[in-house]
This record gives C-alpha cells, sequence and structure tokens, in this order.
C-alpha cells in the first residue's frame, strides 16, 4: 500500500461505489466537482431517511450513536455500548477498521452476548448489493471483535397495509443474510486493497454502458460521455434483445443501424424498424390502426394519471410503494370531432384518492371508449379505487371495462426512425406533431411530475408557489392526454 492512499478513508458506501464502476468512486474522490446529480437524488435521500427512522422508532429503548460532530467519540461510544453486557439496540453504531468506517444500521443484542445486524432498504424486497453493504459491516465487525450471531436485510413489506396512522409495525421484514454475506466479507481485505491501489492511481479507464444506472444511476454519466461517438441510429435501441444484437455486430465493426445490411433482421419489429432506418420513410399502416381503431366508440375519452408513490406509506389502507393518483386528465372526443377538457388535481397533501374517484365517476362519460396509453397502468389505478371505495365501485370497475390500449396499436402500425426504438407517448409524438417537444415544459416527465407534488405538499412551500406547480401539472397531464388524441388521429390518418 502506498503512503498516500491512507488519506482515502473508506465506507461501505464507497464499497459499493466501487463495486459498482472503479471509476465512479475514483471521480467521487478525486473529481466530485464533475458529479450531475439527478433531480430525483433529493426526494431518493430523504425517503431513505424516513425509512431509517420508522425502522429505529419500532426498536424500544434504542440509542443512536451520532457521529457528528465527533467521529472519534461515537467510536468510543460504540465500544462502551457493544459490552458483553448490553442490553438495548443500537442505531448507528460506529466501528472502523482498516481505514474503513462502518455505520450499522440497527444492531440487536441476542442476550447471549452476540448482535443481530439488520441493514435497512426502502425496497420491498433484497438486492444482491444489499448483501454487499451488509458484507462489508460483517467484516468491519468482525475484526472488531463484535460477535454477530445473525444478520439480515430489513427491507419494507410489501403485504403491509397502514391501518393505523404512523403505526409501522409489521412494515419491515427481515430476510436472513448472514450466511450469503459471509463469503462476500472475507474477500473484504483484497477487495479495500485494490481500491486503494486505483484510488492512488490515475483516472481509471471505462466506458458507460448498463452498469452506469445499476443498481444507482451514476452522477458522473455526462462527464463520461462527453466525448463518446454516438450512433444517430443505434443498434441497441431495437427493441427487447438491442443489446444483444448490439454486441453481436459490434464484433463486425457496426454500431450503426443504418450499417446494417438490408434483410438482416428476421424479428418482424427490428426489420421494420431497420427498413424505416435505412429507407428514411416511415412506417405506416393507415389501413391496420383503423381496422382497431374503428371498433372504439363516441365519446372517446383519453385518460392519463400522474402518480405519487411513498416508500412509507402515509395515507390508511396504502402499502409501501402504492402508486396513488392525485391527477388526471381526461380529453373528451365527440363524434363529431369536438373535444372538451376534464381534469383533477389534489395538492393539498391529504390522500387523493376519495376526491379523485368521485371526480373519475363524475368526470368520465358512461358510455363510449377510454383510451389510455399503456392501459395496464390506468386500468390497475382505477381498480384499486374500486377496491378502496365500494360505494363507488361498480361506476369505477364500468370506466375501467371500457378501457383500451393506444399504445400496442402505435406499436403495430406505426414507426418513424427519430423515436429510437421506443413508442412512448414523448418518443411518438415529435415524429408526427409540431407541437410534440416536452422540454419546453416546466413539468416534462412523471419523474418531475412527483417532485412538483412532493414540492406542493411540503409544508414549507409558498402559496405562490403552489400555484405555479398546479398550473405546470395541469399543462403536462393535459399534453399527455391531447398527444394521445394526436397519435390517434394521425395513425388512422384523420389529420
Ligand atoms: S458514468 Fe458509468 S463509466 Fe462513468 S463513472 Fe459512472 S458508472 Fe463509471
Amino acid at each position: 500500500m502506498s503512503s498516500g492512499s491512507r488519506k482515502f478513508g473508506l465506507s461501505k458506501s464507497k464499497i459499493t461505489s466501487f463495486e459498482q464502476c472503479p471509476k465512479r468512486l475514483w471521480l467521487q474522490t478525486h473529481r466530485p466537482d464533475l458529479a450531475e446529480l439527478d433531480a430525483g437524488a433529493e426526494a431518493r435521500f430523504a425517503a431513505g431517511h424516513e425509512v431509517g427512522d420508522a425502522a429505529c422508532s419500532l426498536c424500544s429503548g434504542g440509542i443512536m450513536i451520532e457521529a457528528e460532530p465527533d467521529l472519534a467519540a461515537a467510536l468510543q461510544r460504540t465500544q462502551e455500548l457493544t459490552s458483553a453486557s448490553a442490553q438495548d439496540p443500537l442505531f448507528e453504531a460506529t466501528f472502523a477498521h482498516d481505514g474503513v468506517l462502518v455505520r450499522v444500521d440497527i444492531m440487536e443484542p441476542d442476550g447471549l452476548g452476540g448482535w443481530h445486524v439488520a441493514e435497512v432498504k426502502s425496497s420491498t424486497s433484497r438486492k444482491d448489493y444489499h448483501v454487499a453493504d451488509l458484507a462489508t459491516q460483517l467484516w468491519v465487525l468482525r475484526e472488531a471483535g463484535v460477535q454477530v450471531s445473525s444478520a439480515a436485510i430489513r427491507h419494507l413489506n410489501n403485504q403491509f397495509f397502514l391501518t393505523d396512522e404512523g403505526n409501522y409495525h409489521g412494515a419491515f421484514v427481515d430476510t436472513p443474510s448472514l450466511e450469503d454475506a459471509k463469503p462476500i466479507a472475507l474477500k473484504r481485505p483484497k477487495l479495500v486493497a485494490e481500491i486503494r491501489s486505483v484510488l492512488d492511481g490515475e483516472e481509471p479507464a471505462r466506458d458507460p454502458g448498463g452498469h452506469c444506472h445499476d443498481p444507482f444511476p451514476c452522477e458522473f454519466v455526462a462527464y463520461c460521455s462527453r466525448d463518446l461517438e454516438t450512433a444517430r441510429y443505434p443498434i441497441s435501441s431495437l427493441p427487447r434483445t438491442g443489446k444483444q444484437l448490439a454486441a453481436k455486430w459490434a464484433e463486425h465493426g457496426i454500431a450503426e443501424l443504418k450499417d446494417v445490411p438490408a434483410g438482416s433482421f428476421t424479428n418482424a419489429v427490428h426489420a421494420r424498424i431497420h427498413e424505416a432506418v435505412l429507407s428514411g420513410v416511415a412506417y405506416h399502416d393507415v389501413d391496420g390502426a383503423r381496422r382497431i381503431v374503428d371498433d372504439w366508440t363516441f365519446p372517446r375519452t383519453y385518460l392519463d394519471f400522474e402518480t405519487i408513490a411513498f416508500a412509507l406509506p402515509r395515507w390508511l389502507g396504502t402499502k409501501p410503494w402504492e402508486q396513488v393518483p392525485f391527477q388526471f386528465s381526461a380529453h373528451i372526443e365527440d363524434c363529431e370531432g369536438q373535444i372538451t377538457h376534464r381534469e383533477f388535481l389534489s395538492l393539498d397533501g391529504k390522500d387523493p384518492r376519495r376526491a379523485c374517484a368521485e371526480a373519475l365517476v363524475a368526470q368520465i362519460p358512461q358510455d363510449g371508449t377510454v383510451i389510455a396509453y399503456n392501459a395496464a397502468f390506468e386500468r390497475a389505478c382505477i381498480l384499486r379505487l374500486a377496491e378502496r371505495f365500494s360505494d363507488l365501485a361498480d361506476d369505477l370497475k364500468a370506466i375501467a371495462a371500457r378501457i383500451v390500449d393506444l399504445l400496442p396499436v402505435t406499436r403495430e402500425h406505426w414507426y418513424h426512425r427519430d423515436q429510437g426504438g421506443s413508442w412512448s407517448i414523448k418518443a411518438v409524438l415529435p415524429t408526427i406533431s409540431i407541437s410534440g417537444d416536452y422540454a419546453m415544459l416546466d413539468v416534462s416527465d412523471g419523474s418531475a411530475a412527483q417532485l412538483a407534488y412532493l414540492e406542493a405538499i411540503a409544508p414549507a412551500t409558498s402559496e405562490v408557489r403552489v400555484a405555479e406547480l398546479a398550473q405546470s401539472l395541469r399543462t403536462y397531464c393535459a399534453k399527455d392526454t391531447y398527444a394521445m388524441i394526436e397519435v390517434l388521429w394521425h395513425l388512422i390518418g384523420a389529420k
């Protein structure tokens, strides 16, 4: 180990970064100025803290060990509290070994002189990187002389429904993970030495790829992609097996669909995309689209929800990460082609489901087809509301029963090469309409809508700001449903 490497203190999150990509940890250490955090990062951190606090609140008598402002005091206090006679759970117990600092989410005494270690996660299942996190802790704990009798990933329970406000008993389950983590822990000394060696060296070479988003979105994607020559119509953009096909054609030095010889793809969708790329002419089966759409009766209601999902359920009867609709937009087209718009938006922070269900029943016509884009989502939202509100169930189920899906019709009957292998409404619209660009909107996608909702319901947000956010959300959701009209009309050659 070089003398310089010691200055790089490590932690379990840094080790996780390295395991995702050595270059990521190198950049975090040496060039943090190049990081570009995505807009949702803060909300994710806040959700993680909320889940951690809830997990701690369920361990009565627990002692929090604060690492700020005095880390040495935290280490000392941890040592005292992990003595053989310890009887209380510990939160954020702090240990260090070989320059690696770990703060253990929860340690519970087993009554026999050992400890149960729980790593708290806000997902509803255990992931591989959770076990790797745990392994780092087990290694440091072992070196600190702490006896660990069991260890688990304590994640949210997807069978849990909030029935009593603020009561999260039953919201977590432990997935035992000691045996899975042990072999990884054994390899930690070697890995830590490798990390130090990398951090002591020059910036590692690594091209961006799938690892840049798994398990976390990397904050250096813009930096790492800056000089890449990107294909205009990459083979990797082909649906489903694009990445494998890209790897196969890369062996021939080909990344561009344009450079693939005609007739090379046997899959019908791939062949259609390839042909559109080579010819520059969009694929458009007007008659095929008409044969389906002609059966969609008037009035046609184009419906889209925006939803929010909290890791810890906030409203009675909801479960972890349940999608709760707080907004919908409905454009209604009559048989004359006249369009009217209806909408619902709840930004008071209260459970929006009852008001949303009532608005659906009141505002969606009682006959005609209801059109959604990727309809399973809208249908599921409505059926959850029906399950919740028995007095509205029949009306809501009747709406759900009339839903059809515009997405597969679009996928089968339209492709423009600028869609880049996607049939999302945001990919399709710019290829058929000059009003198709979402980029100018303050809220331009579902994630931005969720962040706007969270900002609007925050107590510190001013009324003026809430009004601005409401307008942005209304504009965005209405654009989505009007976009469906434009897509449908274009598919059948109506405009
Ligand atoms: S963007 Fe990708 S290649 Fe670059 S540091 Fe992040 S994970 Fe590594």
